[in-house]
């Protein structure tokens, strides 16, 4: 009945009623504040990038950075981005937010080159719903225009299972994105659909090896192949490689040792704010596994 209804409408987008009844559960109930308290968020400044390094093994300089949205929420605090995200694509939303993250990032990179220091990559990581907008290409050239970045100082994520929902449409939007002088990387590489035959077709310049496999590269045999495969599959194309969520200095020393180009992960550095980014460059860039 209507007393223990309520109607919720969006902020825009005018067919987009929600409709719950009272005795919603509490999860339900929880999501659905949160994805209103969202649409506040980016207008009322509650969204922050956090920056982690990631660093050439060949001389452990810090090469780039990838950039993580976290969500300061006034009353629940930091709230991770797999807690929020989803909730964004689901209505749309993602691609302000996704917008704000590529405008932020980049001009925050250009702000370090402009105070001196080498240049350096920043990650921005890509939703399927931004991949599927038609001025996706024009909004990267704008923020290049704005924030006056080298476009190879840009890259973008993407995964596999993001290409898959239209292969054919995002190798065309990926092309378009590379001819800019964007780089572009394979976020999550091996959990997706498996999309070795179009990986030769995709200008991708990057790899990103799973946490997943590297967790146990150094005690599980099939790992240590896979790992050991992925790295002679990429460079055999002429790809770059670089390994995600690295946490022991065992795992630091089996990529050395096997050729990965680049690595991320707490052993070096967790994500941290952008003057703590800052500070590590300041501090001559280099992260080395013992410090
Ligand atoms: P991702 O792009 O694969 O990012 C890597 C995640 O692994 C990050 O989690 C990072 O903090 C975490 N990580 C890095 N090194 C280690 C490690 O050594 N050990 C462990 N256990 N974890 C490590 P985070 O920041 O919670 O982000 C989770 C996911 O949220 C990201 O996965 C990405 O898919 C998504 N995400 C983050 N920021 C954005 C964004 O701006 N836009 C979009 N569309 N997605 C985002
Ligand atoms: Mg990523
Ligand atoms: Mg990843
Ligand atoms: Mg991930």
């Amino acid at each position: 009945n209507a007393d223990s209804a309520m109607y919720q409408a969006k902020a825009s987008g005018s067919n987009n009623f929600r409709f719950y009844a009272k005795e919603m559960n509490a999860e339900l109930g929880h999501r659905l504040s949160l994805e209103n308290d969202l649409w506040h968020a980016l207008e009322n400044q509650q969204l922050v990038l956090h920056y982690q390094p990631q660093v050439c093994m060949r001389n452990s300089q810090i090469i780039g950075m990838e950039a993580l949205i976290r969500w300061q929420h006034p009353k629940l605090g930091m709230i991770p981005p797999l807690q929020f995200i989803p909730l964004s694509e689901d209505d749309g939303l993602i691609v302000p937010i996704g917008i704000w993250v590529m405008e932020t990032a980049a001009h925050q990179n250009r702000q370090l080159q402009l105070a001196g220091y080498p240049p350096i990559r920043v990650a921005v990581n890509l939703s399927v719903r931004q991949l599927e907008q038609k001025d996706l290409v024009h909004c990267i050239e704008k923020t290049l225009q704005h924030s006056g970045l080298d476009p190879q100082c840009l890259e973008l994520e993407i995964t596999e299972s993001m290409l898959m929902h239209n292969i054919e449409e995002s190798i065309i939007t990926l092309n378009r994105i590379s001819d800019l002088g964007v780089q572009l990387s394979l976020d999550d590489f091996g959990t997706g659909y498996s999309s070795l035959s179009y990986l030769k077709r995709l200008p991708i310049n990057r790899l990103k090896i799973d946490k997943s496999f590297i967790n146990d590269i150094t005690t599980t045999y099939n790992d240590a192949i896979i790992a050991r495969s992925i790295i002679a599959l990429a460079h055999s194309l002429e790809i770059q490689v670089i390994a995600e969520g690295v946490e022991s200095a065992d795992q630091y020393a089996f990529l050395l040792e096997n050729g990965c180009d680049e690595v991320q992960g707490y052993l070096l550095s967790r994500p941290r704010p952008f003057e703590e980014m800052e500070a590590l460059l300041r501090d001559g860039g280099r992260l080395l596994p013992a410090s």
